[in-house]
């Protein structure tokens, strides 16, 4: 059973004291701390394993290449994608994002074709595709969302024309918490002869996702995330778009021969990781994907989701509370401003207090217009936070309310 008790000791810097007081960490949707396990994978592979990886003959890298490519695997089940050609490492969501942009952008997309994104888009999903506007002249079309964050799926429906090719959309809002309904989207958008690249950055940490079932072309997500370390994510694709699409960079690992007059290029995945991977983040990410799937994805979601209620009850009650995203089955996000004080002032006494959210515009700026405000605070929830927790963040900014 989930026993959060248990769960914590896993978590050594959920121990530490900020300013004398005990940790109260609420910035899980920036980053994840990191469990013994994960931290212990690193330093091991480095202590006894280190070599680099692919086409070495000499033990350490066979070892350090077996890691490698048995991470992936273990990102293949965990996302049941089909074969492990349609796992390709890059740094992050980010990468993962541009990576698309340019690689899919190259193949599929040209003048006047268009590109749909959403209102609640991380800058990762709308930066990438401003700029292929620039190069190619692709058109960009924004889905609109109600006042309480849910996507208005008539308004997206009625965005399609013959010209449409992709639909990018994030599973979970990274500032509403909602979750968008990826499964009826991508219907819709193959129904009309387009594809989709769902961005799982905030859904993949906290409930199963399954790219078979949601029936998605792509998807990325980011290991630091997911309780793995930073440098290393995910892009997800299916295998006969990722054979189709150019390499977005060239040079090692990523060819089959070169000539000066010629080269011809590796077989999936490695057509799209140029250089020496982080083979060190790959391994130590399916430690993280392991220890996440014994724990249970679905007791998990249970307890964040539990979470998440609570910390929307209390914090309704606080005197000029306004939340922002107040979807059905919103997720382990909440976004907010007290009367009115700055997000800023919020955040930064609260961290006097021990309390680590974070405040501004979350990289969604549009957003952030959207909903008429400069900017948030935000808490976010992992599996290892408490009701506990919630009520030093509800106590917290009670008595920064209180100052002003
Ligand atoms: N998309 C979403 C929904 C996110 O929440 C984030 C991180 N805040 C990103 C993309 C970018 O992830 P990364 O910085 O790890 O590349």
């Amino acid at each position: 059973m989930y026993d959060i008790n248990t769960v914590r000791k896993d978590f050594p810097i959920l121990g530490r004291e900020v300013y004398k007081r005990p940790l109260v960490y609420l910035d899980n949707a920036a980053t994840t701390q990191k469990p013994r396990c994960v931290v212990e994978a690193i330093a091991n592979e480095y202590y006894s394993v280190n070599a680099n990886v692919h086409r070495g003959v000499h033990f350490l890298s066979q070892q350090a290449t077996d890691l490698h490519e048995a991470a992936r695997e273990t990102v293949r089940r965990f996302i049941n994608a089909r074969d492990v050609a349609e796992v390709v490492f890059t740094r992050g969501t980010t990468e993962s994002l541009n990576l698309v942009a340019s690689s899919y952008g190259e193949a599929f997309l040209h003048e006047g074709d268009e590109v749909i994104v959403t209102v609640m888009e991380h800058h990762s999903d709308i930066v990438p595709w401003q700029l292929l506007r620039e190069r190619k002249g692709i058109v960009l079309k924004v889905v609109p969302m109600t006042d309480e964050g849910v996507l208005d799926l008539d308004a997206y429906e009625q965005l399609f024309t013959p010209r449409t090719r992709l639909v990018c959309v994030a599973h979970v809002s990274n500032v509403l918490g909602t979750v968008n309904p990826v499964k009826r989207m991508a219907e819709i958008a193959h129904a009309h002869g387009a594809h989709i690249l769902v961005d799982g950055a905030q859904s993949v940490p906290h409930f199963k996702v399954d790219v078979q079932d949601i029936g998605c072309d792509f998807m990325v997500f980011s290991g630091h995330k997911v309780y793995g370390p930073t440098g290393i994510g995910v892009l997800y694709g299916r295998e006969d778009l990722l054979d189709r699409m150019p390499p977005y960079q060239g040079g090692g690992e990523m060819i089959a021969r070169v000539t000066f007059e010629h080269t011809t290029y590796e077989r999936l995945p490695f057509k799209f990781e140029a250089g020496t991977p982080d083979y060190v983040g790959s391994h130590a990410l399916a430690v993280a994907l392991d220890y996440v799937s014994a724990l249970g994805m679905d007791h998990i979601h249970a307890h964040e989701r539990a979470l998440t209620q609570y910390a929307m009850e209390q914090m309704q009650a606080i005197e000029g509370m306004h939340l922002f995203g107040t979807a059905p089955g919103k997720d382990a996000v909440v976004a907010f401003n007290v009367g009115n004080i700055h997000p800023l002032d919020l955040g930064t006494l609260l961290d006097r207090l021990g309390i680590a959210i974070r405040t501004g515009h979350h990289c969604a700026q549009p957003l952030m217009q959207r909903c008429g405000v400069e900017g948030m605070a935000r808490a976010s929830f992992a599996l290892y936070n408490t009701r506990e927790e919630v009520d030093a963040l509800v106590q917290g900014i009670d008595r920064v309310r209180k100052m002003f």
